[in-house]
């Protein structure tokens, strides 16, 4: 690459639109930090599952978000994980990738309280530059002036089918349809929440997935990113 590429890479998008994949393999082409912000909501999901907080108290769960220590990084052990999560010390990555937490996520995201502790967070961490961000508002609220914002899509039926597969090969039987459904209220959660909610920035480059390969898309964003200075 003879362009410096951008410092910043905003990666938005639905569930299993392929962010993570695409995400970690642009950052690790560019030599950039990788950071999932999705796994954040999932923490605040989880340590209110775990200590008993109900989702519907608004105020306990933005008083966690505001007070739990979570730590996003390279992972600490080889089994297939992208990087490790802890909460208050404690290793939670794969308690993050349940269904119990995948059904309340949305709510908790959905307060402000907790995205307001949580962008203030993904904002120290973006202003070190050098950085894929992937989420659902990187590019409309986290980090606006990014240099470069993409918006992968993909159509339910495919993207349902790709977490079915990733469930799969990590040995874990699923029902189709039972996912697609929960995704689909995941989706509609998202997108129709009063802050933040998921859509693409309107100076984002969005890129339909269907029927492409990861590989492809990969090769698409590093596209792009050549062409952008940051
Ligand atoms: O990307 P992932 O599926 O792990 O995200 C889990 C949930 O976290 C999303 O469904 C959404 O409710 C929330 N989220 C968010 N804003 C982000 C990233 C994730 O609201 N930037």
């Amino acid at each position: 690459m003879t362009s410096t590429p951008p410092s910043i890479i905003a990666i938005d998008g639905p569930a299993a639109s392929g962010k993570s994949t695409v995400g970690e393999a642009v950052s690790q082409r560019l030599g950039f930090l990788y950071f999932d912000t999705g796994a954040m909501y999932r923490a605040v999901t989880q340590a209110a599952l775990a200590r008993g907080i109900p989702i519907a108290d608004e105020a306990a769960v933005g008083e966690l978000a505001a007070t739990i220590h979570i730590d996003v990084m390279a992972p600490t052990v080889d089994d297939g994980r992208q990087y490790t999560v802890l909460i208050d010390g404690e290793d939670v990555t794969w308690a993050l990738r349940t269904a119990v937490v995948d059904a309340n996520v949305s709510a908790v995201s959905a307060y402000p309280a907790v995205r307001t502790a949580l962008t203030r967070q993904q904002r120290r961490i973006a202003a070190q530059g050098r950085v894929v961000m992937v989420g659902r508002d990187i590019g409309t609220v986290v980090v606006p002036e990014a240099p470069l914002k993409i918006y992968l899509d993909a159509s339910p039926e495919e993207r349902a089918h790709r977490r079915w597969l990733e469930l799969q090969q990590r040995g874990q039987d699923a029902d189709p349809e039972a996912i697609l459904t929960a995704m689909r209220a995941r989706d509609a959660y998202d997108s129709t929440r009063k802050t933040a909610p998921l859509r693409a920035a309107s100076d984002a480059i969005i890129i339909d997935t269907d029927g492409m390969s990861g590989g492809q898309v990969v090769d698409e964003v590093m596209r792009l990113a050549e062409r952008f200075e940051g």
